[in-house]
């Protein structure tokens, strides 16, 4: 059987879950959304639009479960996700403008705290001419839009 691309989307989110949630834990969330969501437990005072919208997210968590519960196409699905963090990861941690950042006038540069609680830190000469940007604790880069 083959799956082609998934479609992208936190199929994880949708369930509430994250991918470290064993299969056990997946079910579990998918059994206790899919019966909130389910079209025949819906009672009648529901509007018409609310009931178009559970029905959407029952389709949605139906699917998420069908990818998630399958062992291949978690797999398959996990890999994508990798894949995606890893070309979205490299080479800058994030994207940034430089209004984004702070000016600190003392310093005369632009600066942004990163993730690690370290700093990043440009000139506003360096921020004209260079786009990557490293950090001074740890090794991630922002690349500066100009
Ligand atoms: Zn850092």
């Amino acid at each position: 059987m083959a799956f082609g691309e998934l479609p992208k989307k936190d199929w994880y989110g949708i369930l509430g879950a994250g991918p470290s949630d064993t299969l056990a834990e997946l079910k579990r969330k998918y059994q206790r959304l899919v019966l909130l969501y389910h079209p025949d437990k819906q009672s009648a005072d529901v509007s018409a639009g609310e009931v178009e919208a559970r029905m959407q997210r029952f389709i949605e968590i139906d699917r998420a479960w069908k990818i998630l519960g399958n062992e291949e196409t978690k797999k398959e699905y996990d890999l994508q996700r990798r894949e995606d963090e890893l070309t979205q990861g490299w080479p800058a941690d994030a994207q940034v403008s430089l209004e984004d950042m702070t000016w600190n006038h003392n310093d005369n540069c632009y600066s942004l705290t990163c993730r690690c609680g370290g700093k990043y830190s440009v000139s506003k000469f360096e921020a004209e001419h260079v786009s990557l940007v490293c950090c001074d604790t740890c090794s991630l880069l922002i690349e500066i839009l100009q």
